[in-house]
């Protein structure tokens, strides 16, 4: 028997899992126009590799950025560009920035994909950068380079490789029918990800919950050659998706605070992000659709539909259906962590995993907030160990100081504290918004540090020029003097 662990906190919520299950998986239908948002990790933006009017075909590239965090940007249909314009991006600030614009011509012609069956003849390096080049990052949700988190580094030493099958928030199901519908790619993309770390264990943690997928996956263990590989069920409590939760479930780790998994010799990936990396590493197909759950009250027909990424929202509302007169907020993501969107004219991107059409009920955190009246039940359900009473406080007072003393960065904003609040406090929302001035106070101060460096290396090389310009007065002085002596 698979000995499991337990996290601190965490809290049992209705999983509203079977309103997108019932409906079996389909293909999102082709949609007109497609809209690829440049901006990129780091606030860069990717450089288009087309110019309006150009044709394109699938899985061609249209923007890259020289950073290995940011990997390109494929087209996911043939088409035209139509623009390279200002568009609103499913994005926190809700801000417009560049996008790609194509007008799809139904035609769906791809470029000819170069699949690499025997990868095994290939090492860490060379497979990395495919995996780069197919613009592979976290489906969890995170979107982080791939390949960047594929390589720890020589002094962390990896032993496990984790498969993140916790899809743990309520109403999201695109990875469980992910793992019913294909679980060799899954379990195939889990074979190639330990090649390239070399380990030769794999977990895979899923929520037992998910009875479907689990026998999916434990018949595909039994018809193929998956040496390593095991299927590990946990128990359903929210967060256990979230990574460091599930490290600490599956093999008793902790990832130290500040740290990331590799510091415990764990590697983890979604397992969409396995799939993937099958498809782009054995087919030669770059990361150009994802299974995306369209739910919740306020739509017609909930389901799970495989989108090319660059699809416009609203498409795919039309093809469930459209709104129910209940529908009231518009949700990327889960009703936990998702981030409420202003419109549905916005572009599927990859990390979207699912989109919620919230009614009324369905919104956590829309109650009158009261006062705290220091219970401690946040603390208790803190996955993390936090205080969120504390950080409240502090976060309300702006006191930035005190909230980084309190461990604010580890907050991995799972909205538990939220949920069990008898006051109905948004913390989630103080937490976020403490984070935002941290990280603009730790820009300040990198750009002050950066002009203090400018500015003692100007005065340097002054004073350096200043003793070169007088070094050289002196050694004319000397030469004309010389001169002058032979002179006489
Ligand atoms: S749960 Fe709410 S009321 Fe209770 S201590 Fe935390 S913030 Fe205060
Ligand atoms: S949102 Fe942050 S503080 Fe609140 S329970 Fe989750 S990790 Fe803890």
């Amino acid at each position: 028997m698979f000995k499991l662990w337990s996290f601190p906190g965490g809290i049992h919520l209705d999983t509203h899992k079977e309103e997108s299950c019932r409906a079996p998986l389909q293909f999102a239908r082709l949609p007109k126009e497609l809209i690829y948002p440049l901006l990129g990790r780091g606030g860069l933006n990717s450089k288009p590799m087309v110019e309006p009017g150009e044709r394109v075909l699938k899985g061609q590239v249209i923007a890259r950025d020289d950073s290995p965090m940011n990997p390109p940007i494929h087209a996911a249909t043939s088409g035209r560009v139509r623009a390279i314009e200002q568009r609103p991006l499913p994005h926190p600030s809700g801000l417009p920035d560049l996008c790609i614009v194509i007008d799809a011509d139904g035609k769906d012609e791809a470029i000819e994909f170069e699949g690499l069956a025997d990868y095994r003849g290939q090492g860490p390096e060379a497979l990395r950068a495919r995996i780069h080049e197919a613009g592979i990052v976290g489906l969890g949700g995170a979107a982080f380079p791939t390949s960047v988190k594929l390589d720890p580094g020589e002094r962390r030493h990896i032993d496990t490789l984790v498969l993140n099958g916790a899809e743990c928030e309520p109403y999201i199901t695109c990875d469980d029918s992910l793992m019913r519908h294909c679980p060799g790619e899954v379990l195939g993309g889990a074979k190639i990800l330990m090649h390239i770390l070399g380990v030769a264990r794999c977990l895979l943690g899923i929520e037992n919950d998910m009875p479907e997928a689990i026998a999916a996956l434990e018949a595909e263990l039994l018809q193929g050659e998956y040496p390593g590989i095991e299927i590990v069920p946990v128990t359903a409590v929210y967060p256990t998706g979230g990574e460091k939760q599930l490290i600490k479930v599956l093999t008793g780790r902790e990832v130290p605070a500040n740290g990331i998994p590799a510091d415990a010799g764990v590697v983890c990936q979604n397992v969409a992000t396995a799939a993937a990396i099958h498809k782009a590493i054995i087919h030669g197909e770059p990361l150009i659709s994802r299974i995306v759950t369209v739910t919740g009250l306020g739509i017609q027909r909930p389901q799970n539909l495989l989108v090319r990424i660059g699809t416009p929202i609203a498409e795919l509302v039309e093809q469930c259906g459209g709104y129910t007169e209940s529908a009231q907020r518009l949700i990327l993501g889960g009703p936990m962590m998702g981030l409420a969107l202003p419109i549905d004219e916005l572009p599927i991107i990859k990390s979207a995993n699912c989109i919620l059409v919230a009614s009324g009920i369905e919104i956590i955190g829309e109650k009158q907030a009261m006062p705290c009246i220091r219970c401690g039940e946040c603390a208790n359900a803190c996955p993390v160990n936090l205080l969120p009473q504390q950080l409240y406080w502090y976060s309300r007072a702006d006191n930035l100081e005190r909230v980084r003393d309190y461990q604010l960065a580890d907050c991995i904003e799972c909205g538990c504290c939220d949920v069990v609040c008898p006051s109905h406090i948004p913390l989630v929302q103080y937490f976020r918004s403490a984070k935002s001035k941290v990280a603009a106070k730790e820009r300040e101060r990198k750009k002050a540090d950066h002009a203090r460096e400018r500015f003692e290396s100007r005065q340097a090389r002054k004073e350096r020029e200043k003793l070169e310009r007088a070094e050289s007065a002196r050694r004319k002085k000397e030469l004309l003097e010389k001169i002058k002596d032979s002179h006489m």
